[in-house]
């Protein structure tokens, strides 16, 4: 049976992040991906926003990723020619009684280190963006745009210059612990048994299904997985109404129906808030991403609070993209879960479970972060992290 140092299960962004931050520490890596190809599944299935790291809970990890892995992201898109660009994004309040918000947003967005939000006053804004209606908006100009393949190409480039290997049509089916680490059985048309003494559970959306196939895992450290879909449109016919994106205050359960541009200049709104259950009731079979033409009657009333000049019938159908989740309607906004020993007990094993956004953005962090859990010192996320804890 071949024997490598360490298996990164998943070919998504924050596996090749992964794969590349281990390779380049000097360790043996091959990437499992049971796709046929890299960044099938969440990572070609977002936004493309490089999150500033604003409204995420004080000490949160999405909050402690964000920040760092948003500067080491833009300094990696620079030094390795992917395409992104810095175009910033105006938080809008289109009613006198959310201006308050939007102090709120700027003193939270202060707590998590991202002091660069400015005040604009609505003529100001409606200068800028001449189809924008607004009281009163914030620029954040440290947020901006990216192309998720381009990265995802250059970090397997970089991993795979560093030695790590990447399996495609090989997905790990079930896995043992053994006295050094854990055998894999792997699928695919080649099926193969593979042994390992780090094992990283980077698989999104199938990493419940990865954790439940490892034999001697606590079932209790594998969380509920709630399916939340983001549906998202696009313009029909013309060009964009605004250069940046535009977010409107904030609603209770998501940042309210948005404006984001992709790198080619085509506006998109979403993504909205469709709740697919649990996992419970849905086993792991595939996920429908078709877009559903009739949820986009719920978005025209949400634009002209801010886009008046939205025609009717200009939205049509895009894309959708499936967020992994920790909690479900209702509940408090779960964190990214970085499970190491420390929590489940198993040396070598660490599981990512909710990588939801912002996890395009700090995939570098997240990286970091799981490469410091293997005994790495960490280069990004700061030396405080083992002592703060995941
Ligand atoms: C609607 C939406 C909008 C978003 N917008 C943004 C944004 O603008 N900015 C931002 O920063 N973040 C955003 N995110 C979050 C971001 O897209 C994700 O955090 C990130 O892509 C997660 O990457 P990943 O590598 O963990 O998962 P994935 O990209 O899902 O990769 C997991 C991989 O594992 C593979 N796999 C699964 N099971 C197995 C197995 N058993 N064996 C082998 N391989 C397996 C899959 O095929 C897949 O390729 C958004 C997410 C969603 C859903």
């Amino acid at each position: 049976m071949e024997r490598v140092e360490c298996v990164v299960v998943g070919a998504g962004v924050v596996g090749l992040a992964t794969a590349r931050r281990l390779a380049r520490a000097g360790r043996e890596v091959i990437v499992l991906e049971a796709a046929d190809a890299i960044g099938t599944g969440t990572s070609s299935r977002n936004s493309e926003v490089i999150h500033a790291g604003i409204y995420y809970p004080t000490g949160s990890l999405r909050a402690r990723l964000c920040v760092p892995g948003r500067d080491a992201l833009y300094d990696y898109c620079a030094a390795h020619g992917v395409e992104h660009r810095r175009i910033g994004k105006l938080i809008v309040a289109t009613e006198e009684s959310q201006l308050p918000k939007l102090a709120a947003i700027r003193a939270q967005a202060a707590a998590n280190g991202v002091n660069d939000l400015t005040e604009v006053d609505a003529a100001t804004a409606m200068g800028w963006e001449p189809n924008l209606r607004t009281v009163g908006a914030l620029l954040s100009p440290s947020t901006g745009i990216i192309d998720s393949h381009g990265l995802m190409l250059a970090l397997l480039g970089d991993a795979e210059e560093s030695g790590a290997m990447l399996a495609l049509q090989s997905p790990l089916l079930r896995s043992h612990r053994t006295a050094d680490g854990f055998e894999l059985e792997v699928g695919g048309a080649e099926p193969m048994r593979l042994a390992c003494s780090a094992l990283v559970n980077a698989a999104g959306l199938g990493a419940w299904a990865v954790a439940r196939g490892l034999e001697g895992l606590d079932a209790a450290h594998v969380p509920p997985r709630v399916l939340a879909k983001g549906n998202y449109y696009a313009l029909a016919a013309g060009r964009s109404p605004f250069s940046r994106l535009v977010y409107p205050v904030p609603v209770e359960g998501g940042l309210g129906v948005h404006l984001t541009l992709d790198l080619a200049g085509q506006a998109r709104f979403g993504p909205d808030v469709e709740w697919l259950g649990d996992i419970a009731g849905h086993g792991e079979g595939p996920i429908d991403y078709a877009v559903d033409p009739v949820r986009a009657d719920s978005f025209y009333g949400a634009v002209r609070a801010y886009w008046p000049g939205l025609p009717d019938h200009a939205l049509v159908p895009a894309y959708s993209g499936v967020r992994p989740k920790l909690s479900g309607p209702g509940q408090p906004q779960a964190d990214f879960l970085i499970q190491g020993p420390e929590t489940h007990g198993v040396d070598g094993l660490i599981n990512l479970f909710g990588i939801e956004s912002p996890g395009l953005t700090s995939c570098l962090a997240i990286a970091d972060a799981v490469a410091a859990e293997l005994g790495e010192a960490p280069e990004i996320i700061g030396s405080s992290w083992g002592s703060q804890g995941s």
